[in-house]
């Protein structure tokens, strides 16, 4: 079972909630994998303090050109949706930094001047914490390429287990990258304006992707009451609320988890596993 936490936008405590449903977790089953898939700012290790055990490169394919064979027919860049290589007083010209890798100039090249090679464009961490893999993607600075990363981390979910992805923030690309896959969302917001604005927008990208999914609030009595409203007009389950309390802030300050330092939050969390799990259980 894999579960996805994710947000229309960044700093509404979703890494909160991916941590601290793993620490839960881990207290029922045997292997919880924990994949951090905001690979632009992985923090979850901040959380789960664990151990690194390993690390591995991700590159991608991108063209390179032999000179000595091409004709400077100019098809290549003609192909490139992506402006990735053009032609520069008839040379071709690559930037790798916007290379999608589908391979496609090289198929159009008759004369196989182009080639693959590998360019980095990350790594992979793993931490090991108890019963808790945390599988982390961190993106290398100047690359705009986190999909292919977020479908490598991907890649390490034990599909026999539970598995947590912490989404990247938002509603583009690498958040479909990261949540497509999942049996089931959570969507994290605040009850604010802002919130109820960038959760209606991952409302729709999670009904697009015909995905179940529930909402949790996050700093509940800070804001106003439009969040629990549009929840109850769309018909949509709030799975989990959390308070505006100072002590989870200070926590989160601090590098630590709410599990273990505030017990109150303990049922609340379990609840969550137990909810999703029965809904799941319940649509097979
Ligand atoms: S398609 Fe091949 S031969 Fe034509 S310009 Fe590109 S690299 Fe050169
Ligand atoms: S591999 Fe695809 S995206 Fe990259 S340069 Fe070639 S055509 Fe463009």
């Amino acid at each position: 079972m894999t579960i996805a936490v994710a947000s229309g936008k960044g700093g509404t405590g979703k890494t909160t909630i991916a941590t601290n449903l793993a620490v839960i977790a881990s207290e029922k089953y045997d292997r919880v994998t924990l994949l951090d898939c905001d690979v632009e700012e992985p923090n979850s290790h901040i959380f789960i303090n664990g151990e690194k055990v390993n690390e591995e490169i991700v590159n991608v394919k991108i063209p390179e050109v032999d000179e000595s064979l091409c004709t400077e027919c100019g098809a290549c860049s003609d192909f490139c949706q992506y402006n990735a290589i053009v032609s520069l007083k008839g040379k071709p010209v690559v930037f790798k930094e916007m290379c999608h890798s589908c391979g496609g100039c090289s198929l159009v090249c008759q004369p196989k001047a182009i080639h693959e090679v590998d360019h980095r464009i990350g790594v992979i961490n793993f931490y090991k914490s108890g019963k808790i893999s945390l599988i982390e993607g961190l993106l290398d600075v100047g690359s705009p390429l986190s999909p292919p990363l977020i479908g490598a981390v991907k890649k390490h979910e034990n599909k026999e287990e539970l598995n947590i992805i912490d989404a990247p923030p938002g509603t583009s690309c690498p958040v479909i990258e990261a949540i497509r896959d999942a049996d089931y969302i959570i969507l994290v917001t605040e009850p604010t304006p802002f919130g109820l604005n960038d959760l209606i927008l991952a409302v729709e990208v999670s009904r697009k992707l015909n995905k179940r999914f529930a909402v949790a609030i996050n700093r509940v009595g800070s804001g106003d009451d439009r969040v629990h409203k549009y929840c109850k007009k769309e018909n949509i389950p709030i799975i989990l609320e959390i308070p505006d309390d100072r002590k989870i802030a200070e926590l989160y300050s601090n590098g630590k988890i709410i599990l273990g330092n505030l017990p109150e939050y303990k049922k609340s969390f379990e609840e969550v596993l137990e909810k999703i799990g029965m809904v799941i259980q319940n649509e097979q």
